[in-house]
């Protein structure tokens, strides 16, 4: 299982690396939809901002406070769902939402998710299940024109 081992110790860098060096982390002076995204059971915190042009993503940003796991889902998050058309972007979610809450195992579509692939063993850790989800729901947020979102209230992560 030394693969596994060397696997996991990546994407703990690949974590590690987008928590000390978020990206995108920054307010939008002008954005398309904005949402806040709670996670009490942590203290996890964040604002998303989303500016979306021709049904695109073309930009978004995010700034918040909370665990490593909770900032380095939402840099990644910003980065794989930029230039994304509305449509892709929450497909991505959907993906995301089945792979984070450990319903969707497949290998080809983790393989497919590129870095955010780091992100695919926190199923295994409940706890965390939604300090990781926590950006998705509120970039998901964002786009609906929802607004705020808890992990607490039923626009949480559902469980399985
Ligand atoms: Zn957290």
């Amino acid at each position: 299982m030394a693969d596994a081992a060397a696997l996991d110790a990546l994407y703990q860098e690949v974590i590690l690396d987008h928590n000390r060096r978020p990206r995108n982390f920054h307010p939008m002076a002008e954005p398309s939809c904005s949402a806040d995204g709670k996670n009490p059971n942590c203290g996890d915190q964040l604002t998303i901002w989303v500016l979306v042009e021709n049904d695109q993503v073309a930009d978004v940003s995010f700034q918040g406070v909370g665990c490593a796991i909770s900032k380095a889902s939402a840099s990644l998050m910003t980065e794989a769902v930029k230039g994304k058309s509305r449509a892709e972007a929450v497909a991505l979610f959907e993906t995301m939402h089945r792979v984070l809450t450990g319903v969707e195992t497949d290998p080809a579509v983790i393989k497919g998710l590129g870095p955010l692939r780091a992100l695919s063993g926190v199923g295994k850790f409940p706890m965390r299940v939604k300090c990781a989800s926590l950006a998705w729901h509120a970039f998901r947020s964002a786009l609906d024109g929802a607004g705020t979102v808890s992990t607490e209230t039923g626009a949480g992560p559902h469980s399985t």
